[in-house]
């Protein structure tokens, strides 16, 4: 049994009092929380000195494609179905198991150095994201993205294929790693098929990940399809519940919030994919403040083009403010439960992780403020979402394990993990003649 003492830091523990303790210290028994406070006294087998470091709860990344890491920067400022249709979905033909595992590596390697502990991944060959998942220690909700195209024999293969994920890696790497089921889009995959995935969720009691309402030609088409927007249809087929992972959920109106809140439904917000695609604004602030606990993630690395949470905290606050044209629209500490403990509420797990609490599982991370640009320390929240950025991240633990300490990251080896990457990349670039 491994006990570690963090001492002395700037605790943030985003407990439902949001306490932050200054002078803090933090023991770990095995892989849970066991004291947290001032002064703590505890023997320890490792002690980690936080002086000048917050210590918080790891970042949640509720939705990502990880292994599209491979893709970053191949395919900028275009439209999103043009996106998709000449670049994305040609040059993923080209993915296989290797590859997969080579870019979800590269995934994991980048989100341990920037803070995040926990993600919600929707993709292809995920058996080979598990592995990855298993070698960095940290923690993966998994789905194996249906893309149906109205066909009914590739409805049951693609049905098979995330049923077979879920019986195989569901608990995987000391339960570090669950499952969900992962229809990709109400554009992409018909009635019959969301259907059968509701039924096979309630079955294996999982959740579901999937893209609602991301563009106004996805609320136009399905309009024109259906006779009613993307949420009221879903809606109206018996879809929605509080299992339901819904990325993006920028459409909505009229009466998309309420049907949400009604339903239990979690919204995950990803500012950048959504500015940088140029798709349009999510109403979180409107959301949260009717109570749903709206989540936040990056999206794929080819439409964001980095997996930093820390960044993407910034870009979630300032994008609302602009929208609102009002700077109180959405302030740092709501977008900071919103990376922490709105993002273990939407997964299901906020009784495991999300917050610095005794009895809760130890996913740490510290940020180093002895920087220039994080001088001088007042309001470590603020500098947290305002003036941080994922290299700031200088250790982490998981699981009560430490896979960080000072930016060395002890589960891969970094370099290796890197020319692999780049080399797989360049040769589905060639094989697709991009
Ligand atoms: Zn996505």
């Amino acid at each position: 049994m491994t006990r570690i003492l963090i001492r002395d830091g700037y605790v943030v523990t985003m407990n439902p009092k949001n306490q932050i303790i200054k002078g803090g210290s933090v023991l770990i028994d095995w892989d849970k929380i066991v004291a947290v406070g001032k002064d703590l006294k505890e023997s320890a087998d490792i002690v980690i000195d936080a002086g000048g470091k917050v210590v918080m709860p790891g970042l949640i990344n509720c939705h990502t494609h990880l292994a599209m890491t491979l893709l970053r920067g191949v395919a900028d400022d275009m439209e999103l179905m043009p996106w998709l249709q000449t670049k994305i979905w040609p040059l993923e033909k080209h993915l296989n198991a290797e590859r997969v595992r080579a870019g979800a590596s590269l995934g994991a390697l980048e989100m341990i150095k920037s803070g995040t502990t926990c993600f919600a991944d929707q993709y292809f060959y995920m058996e080979e994201v598990a592995k990855a998942v298993d070698q960095s220690g940290i923690r993966g909700v998994l789905s194996y993205g249906i893309i149906e195209m109205e066909s009914a024999e590739k409805r049951e293969s693609e049905l098979a294929a995330g049923e077979k994920l879920v019986r195989s890696c569901q608990g995987m790497a000391n339960g570090r790693i669950t499952t969900m089921f992962g229809p990709h889009a109400p554009y992409t995959c018909s009635t019959e098929c969301l259907l059968k995935v509701k039924e096979l969720a309630r079955k294996y009691g999982v959740g579901i990940h999937t893209h609602i309402a991301e563009t106004k030609w996805e609320y136009d088409e399905i309009k024109k399809k259906y006779g009613a927007h993307p949420v009221e249809y879903l809606d109206t087929i018996g879809f929605l519940g509080p299992e339901v992972l819904a990325a993006h959920s920028i459409y909505l109106a009229p009466h998309g919030i309420s049907i949400y809140k009604n339903r239990g439904v979690k919204p995950v917000h990803n500012p950048v994919s959504n500015m940088k695609l140029g798709c349009g604004v999510s109403p979180v602030p409107e959301m949260l403040k009717s109570g749903i606990p709206v989540a936040l993630g990056t999206d794929g690395a080819a439409s964001n083009n980095t997996l930093d949470m820390i960044n993407e905290m910034k870009f979630a606050a300032l994008l609302n403010k602009v929208y609102k044209l009002s700077p109180t629209a959405l302030p740092a500490e709501d977008v900071l439960k919103m990376a922490t403990i709105n993002g273990a509420k939407s997964l299901g797990m906020e009784k495991e992780i999300g917050s610095i609490e005794v009895g809760k599982k130890a996913d740490i991370i510290l940020v180093d403020l002895k920087k220039p640009h994080l001088t001088p320390v007042h309001n470590v929240v603020s500098h947290v979402v305002y003036s941080a950025v994922g290299g700031d991240v200088d250790t982490m633990i998981v699981d009560g394990k430490v896979l960080m300490q000072n930016r060395k990251v002890l589960t891969f080896e970094e370099a290796q993990v890197i020319k692999k990457a780049q080399d797989v990349s360049e040769e589905m670039l060639k094989e697709a003649g991009k």
